[in-house]
């Protein structure tokens, strides 16, 4: 990562203050490899961060442009900046499960059926991390956490028949696929794709919190009992999965890349059309 944190990331931001053994330095690298085997330069992206961990790690990393959004709202913000920004720039998000799947989730869904160019990268601690360690949208069932010491009873956004990528392609998403931060080259392979897919893109991407998740659910901050965890529980996209089990099902879920109108293309078009007849 030395070579990469030198040519993207500001030396003030790195070594990141994640825990130790954190699984989200695994996700940021993954990106910024996929930037940087897209051959991409500093002026070419603009990365936006929402709150919490995932927020909070990559938050002004970058060392072009960057911006920050309240909790859930950088998808709004997103979605104001590629009407302004040239249409070659590329917007990339690096937010968490509670931003994107919880708080900012009408916002997400809204960007993915206006089909908003931008890429969205959520790095899943699989609940609320960064205030202590309480269930989230995709804690899985039966889970220990702050909120729950006997474990969730509610059902969750990645468990099966009510998976949230369902959700954001029935909405109009053009680009969708899971991972967890484990994999290798395949993630960073997908990120590629969904950066150059003009139109809404994600990514998400499970990672290992050992400081709270971990703690709370396996009684242990040990990281390679963490990774085991995640590892035990992860499968290909096509294998079936009792109804109401989460499992993490990783591969690309959707792609119709460049198939659907992009949102700032359209308004332009629509823009230039109506000056035209009011001449
Ligand atoms: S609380 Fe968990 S997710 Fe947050 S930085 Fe620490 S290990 Fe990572």
């Amino acid at each position: 990562m030395d070579y990469l944190a030198n040519k993207y990331l500001r030396p003030r931001k790195i070594p990141s203050t994640a825990c130790s053994g954190c699984g989200l330095g695994q996700v940021h690298k993954k990106l910024v490899m996929a930037i940087d085997e897209l051959e991409l330069g500093l002026e070419d992206v603009v990365w936006g961060t929402g709150i919490g961990c995932a927020g909070r790690q990559t938050y002004n990393t970058w060392k072009g442009d960057n911006y920050a959004g309240t909790h859930g709202r950088v998808y709004a913000i997103s979605a104001g900046l590629r009407i302004a920004l040239p249409p070659d720039k590329k917007i990339i998000c690096t937010v968490g499960d509670g931003d994107a799947f919880g708080i900012g989730f009408l916002n997400l869904l809204h960007c993915a059926r206006r089909n908003v160019d931008m890429t969205v990268v959520v790095c899943d601690n699989l609940g609320y991390m960064s205030t202590g360690g309480q269930y989230g949208w995709t804690t899985p069932l039966g889970v220990k956490t702050d909120s729950s010491p006997y474990g969730t009873y509610e059902p969750n956004f990645m468990q099966e028949g009510q998976d949230v990528l369902n959700l954001l392609k029935d909405a109009g998403a053009t680009y969708l696929s899971r991972y967890t931060s484990l994999q290798g080259q395949e993630v960073v392979e997908s990120m590629k794709q969904a950066i150059l897919n003009k139109g809404f893109s994600l990514v998400h991407v499970i990672y290992p919190c050992v400081t709270n998740f971990s703690d709370r659910a396996l009684g242990t901050r040990n990281p390679m009992a963490m990774f085991k965890w995640i590892k035990e529980r992860t499968c290909s996209l096509h294998d079936k999965v009792p109804e109401g089990l989460t499992a993490f099902k990783t591969g690309v879920y959707l792609d119709a890349s460049n198939t659907r109108e992009e949102f700032s293309e359209k308004l332009r078009k629509f823009t230039h059309e109506i000056q035209r007849r009011a001449r």
